[in-house]
């Protein structure tokens, strides 16, 4: 006989990186029947993280490494997974039901939305069409298919800086172009990539466009935004580090998301709708890290638990 999927849920939890699934940890050891869904492997951006060395207990770690421990301890006291891209969500009084591109309906008494954010495409002509073929957004990925190339790093904020400085150790040099005439990588970052010298920056320069001879990329067109020279540099692979979106579109008609589509929470990470509560980097929030996303779910887990219990 087969068992029968189980559907109904105290609390189901939209997403596995560090802020789902410390909101998993905390829900399941106050004895709530928790479910993590993620459109991938838990992890999150973790997953595309070369070395975390602002983790506190952690001085240096491998963004895989750090989601592997936090998955089982995340489900050690009985939080569950299921793999499904959430597509629906809908209130039916108190209940949350989410509908996945598997064909599932999950209802719970509370939601949680831990979904974080996507890294933004640049939006030029070969971006698409080079797309793991010398285009990539992740260094952890495909780092090690360039050894000793010419890389180009668009951007120059702390991925940029610290995915370049991570591809050093496969490419022969890495080219940053950043478009404004400074980082915004924090000073400890930006002095470390500074003396690697295998790091190239370059100022003032956006990418207009990704050239390749069909096969693979071999340069990218630049614009130059203080003399407004147009250029055009070699490139056997180009890392793209431009910021991140929200991923909210199942929430859209929820109204509970700020005008860039970041969900709207107050101080306990409730948003205005009972019983839906959001955490780490999809929130509307000044700080984007690791220790905040493990912060949010720590509390989320424990607001979580009063708000079930209050419905008993
Ligand atoms: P950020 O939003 O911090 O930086 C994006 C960078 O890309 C900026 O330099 C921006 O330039 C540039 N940019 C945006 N659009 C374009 C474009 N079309 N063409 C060229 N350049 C563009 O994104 P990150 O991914 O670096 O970081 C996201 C968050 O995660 C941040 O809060 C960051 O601090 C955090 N983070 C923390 C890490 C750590 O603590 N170890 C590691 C990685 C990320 P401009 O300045 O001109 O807007």
């Amino acid at each position: 006989m087969t068992e029968e999927k189980k559907l109904n849920y105290d609390v189901i939890i939209v997403g596995a990186g560090p802020a789902g699934m410390t909101t998993a940890l905390y829900a399941s050891r106050a004895n709530l029947s928790v479910l993590m869904l993620d459109r991938g492997i838990y992890g999150g951006n973790l997953n595309n993280t070369a070395t975390i060395e602002n983790y506190t207990g952690f001085p240096s770690v491998e963004g895989p490494d750090l989601a592997k421990q936090m998955y089982e301890g995340a489900t050690k006291f009985g939080a569950e997974y299921a793999y499904g891209t959430v597509e629906k969500v809908e209130l039916d009084g108190d209940l949350k039901k989410v509908t996945t591109d598997m064909g599932d309906t999950f209802t719970a008494k509370a939601l949680v939305i831990a979904s974080g954010s996507e890294q933004r495409k640049l939006g030029v002509p070969g971006e698409a069409e080079y797309g793991g073929k010398g285009v990539s957004y992740c260094a952890v990925c495909d780092g090690a298919f360039f050894k000793n190339k010419h890389l180009i790093v668009v951007g120059g904020g702390d991925s940029a800086v610290e995915e370049g400085m991570y591809l050093t150790q496969f490419a022969d040099k890495v080219t940053v172009l950043v478009r404004k005439d400074h980082l915004r990588a924090v000073a400890v970052t930006q002095d470390k990539a500074k003396q690697n010298n295998k790091m190239e920056f370059i100022y003032n320069t956006s990418v207009t466009a990704i050239e390749g001879d069909d096969q693979k990329v071999v340069a990218v067109k630049t614009h130059n935004n203080e003399t407004g020279e147009d250029g055009e540099m070699q490139a056997d692979g180009i890392f793209i580090y431009v910021g991140n979106d929200p991923m909210t579109k199942p929430y859209t008609d929820l109204n509970i998301l700020d005008d860039q589509g970041w969900v709207i929470t107050d101080d306990k990470l409730a948003t205005k709708i009972p019983g839906v509560f959001a955490v780490g980097d999809v929130r509307e929030t000044p700080l984007r890290q690791i220790a905040t996303a493990v912060g949010d779910g720590a509390l989320a887990g424990q607001e979580v638990f009063k708000y079930v219990d209050n419905l008993k």
